[in-house]
């Protein structure tokens, strides 16, 4: 499991645009297939071969102006608790203001690494206006410029240094599919949870993780044996934190991090919202298995082809992603649990499947010579061979003359006809096209 790194401070400081250069923008704004623009505020990275999760805190601020400092203060409390390293950005345009006090204040009670970014030091001239953010209290600080990049290696170099290891063991050890059932507050997950394992669940022993905070706990329902997975940092805590969008991400990215499989429940009578996309994203993104639980079934009036249209419309918003297992059930009268924990378990398989390189050939190179991609500067592509990549999750590498020419269009053509013939329900696959 990744470290979280939480970026805080008061809007326009710049956290966003550092958020960004940390991202390596890496993360299109713009979803190139729907051509929506997302809102993401998490992202993945990796400096010096250590590779961490960031959530730009700012982006889950909402409210009027006068909730506002109430909310910053809140959003900076549930970083301290659920993140792992704090990065603080200031400008220095402002100097200090009575809002950075009062987050100096709380961070100074927190026993985690934490970093001072002054930002906006565009030039030397400011490296000297920077001197007065010791006054927060907080020991050093790093200047940078998230604009022009200037300082930002240094900062990285630094929170990188305090990103613990990743221990590689830990991967390996667990056989039993790992699921993490999340989604939205009030969607049900509490009630599925229960309506799965029943009210045992309390007094089921607790087997800590390798890493300091996460915690599996093993079931053995329907003949299935599974762990769940719990992180202490994620439990409840009052009702209050669990309404907010932020706490409930925060859940989420751990709990989806350390899991093999993400259930993901959703409100059948809210449908499918873009809380819910971003959720199913963070699965996605992490190359984790996905199954989808529309929760809430039995409130929801019944036509011929209601649940047909349900569907449809979430996979048109879970595209292009979307050989996805989509279930529908009560939580309530348990109407397909069964179901849907057998369906997480197809999932979990379908994840570690390996093709075998004759079988994959066999089948992906007629297809292919069917259709090959499409000559590009008058020039023709030749896909020789295949195989699947010894990786944890299914990759496969397709060998080409020119693979650089290969382009998204026929990518996500050989994708599908990889999942025609071979099943990888619920399971993000990657292709890559290498040269010969
Ligand atoms: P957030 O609200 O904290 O996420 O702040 P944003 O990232 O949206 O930035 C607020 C404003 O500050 C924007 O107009 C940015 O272009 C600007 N800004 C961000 N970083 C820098 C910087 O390093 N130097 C300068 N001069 N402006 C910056
Ligand atoms: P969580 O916040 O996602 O854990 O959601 P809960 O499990 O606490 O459920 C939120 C509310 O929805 C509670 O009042 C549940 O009783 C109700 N609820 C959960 N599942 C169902 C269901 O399948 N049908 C109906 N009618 N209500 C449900």
């Amino acid at each position: 499991m990744s470290s979280i790194v939480a970026i805080v401070g008061r809007p326009n400081v710049g956290k966003s645009t550092f958020f960004n250069r940390l991202i390596k923008r890496r993360e299109a704004i713009v979803d190139s297939v729907s051509g929506v623009t997302r809102d993401r505020h998490y992202g993945k990275t990796d400096w010096n071969g250590k590779e961490f999760s960031v959530i730009d805190t700012g982006g889950y601020v909402v409210g009027s102006e006068d909730i506002f400092e109430e909310e910053i203060r809140k959003q900076v409390q549930l970083a301290i608790d659920e993140s792992d390293i704090i990065v603080f950005v200031v400008d220095v345009e402002d100097g200090i203001t009575p809002m950075d006090k009062e987050v100096a204040q709380l961070l100074r009670q927190v026993d985690k690494p934490i970093f001072i970014a002054v930002n906006k030091v565009d030039n030397a001239m400011r490296v000297g206006d920077a001197v007065e953010f010791y006054n927060l209290g907080l020991g050093d600080y790093h200047t940078i410029s998230s604009i022009n990049g200037s300082g930002t290696g240094d900062l990285l170099d630094a929170i990188a240094e305090a990103v613990p290891a990743q221990n590689e063991e830990e991967v390996e050890t667990e056989e039993l599919p790992r699921f993490a059932v999340v989604g939205r507050p009030n969607a049900g997950k509490s009630s599925f949870i229960n309506a799965l394992i029943g009210e045992d669940r309390n007094i089921v022993t607790n087997i800590a993780g390798t890493t300091r905070d996460s915690i599996d706990t093993k079931y053995n329902r329907f003949g299935f044996e599974f762990n769940l997975v719990d992180t202490a940092g994620i439990r409840k805590k009052s009702k209050v934190k669990e309404d907010l969008e932020f706490y409930s991400v925060m859940r989420a990215v751990r709990a989806i991090e350390h899991c093999d499989v993400a259930i993901v429940v959703v409100d059948a009578t809210r449908g499918f919202e873009s809380q819910d996309q971003n959720i199913f994203w963070l699965a996605e993104k992490n190359k984790k298995g996905v199954v989808v639980l529309i929760n809430k079934w039995d409130l929801v009036e019944k036509e011929t082809n209601t649940m047909r249209d349900f569907e449809a419309k979430i996979k048109k918003q879970i595209a292009p992603f979307t050989d996805v297992p989509v279930v529908f059930i009560s939580a309530l009268t348990k109407q397909r649990i069964f179901k849907a924990i057998e369906t997480a378990v197809e999932v979990f398989e379908n994840r570690k499947k390996r093709i075998s390189t004759s079988k994959l050939n066999d089948t992906m190179l007629d297809i292919i010579k069917q259709n090959p991609p499409p000559a590009t500067k008058g020039k023709y592509i030749k896909i020789k061979f295949c195989t699947q990549l010894p990786t944890r999750t299914p990759q496969f590498a397709f060998f080409a003359n020119l693979p650089q020419y290969v382009k998204d269009p026929y990518k996500r053509f050989v994708e599908n006809k990889l999942r025609e013939h071979f099943d990888f329900t619920g399971v993000p696959i990657t292709i890559y096209f290498r040269p010969k």
